[in-house]
């Protein structure tokens, strides 16, 4: 299995709470080992939850997913313009 950038962003939310499976998060933790936009996008990602997450709670606010997805074509546009 190859996961493509598009993806792993897809999974990003599972893989930072923990709700990916086993399997699907090696890959995900494979490509991130090798793909700079897509680190950058978890560790931007991590930063909105650390200041949106409750101590004890991980609760996702609402409309997180959709803004998470701006985000993320955002930044891999900016991904692609420093390559090019
Ligand atoms: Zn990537």
């Amino acid at each position: 299995m190859v996961l493509e950038c598009k993806h792993v962003w897809d999974y990003i939310s599972g893989y930072l709470d923990g709700g990916l499976d086993p399997e699907l998060l090696r890959e995900v933790q494979k490509h991130l080992d090798h793909c700079e936009v897509c680190s950058a996008v978890l560790d931007s990602t991590r930063n909105i939850l650390v200041l949106t997450a409750d101590e004890r709670t991980f609760t996702l606010p609402l409309g997180f997913s959709e803004r998470l997805h701006e985000r993320l074509e955002r930044a891999f546009a900016d991904g692609l313009q420093t390559e090019t």
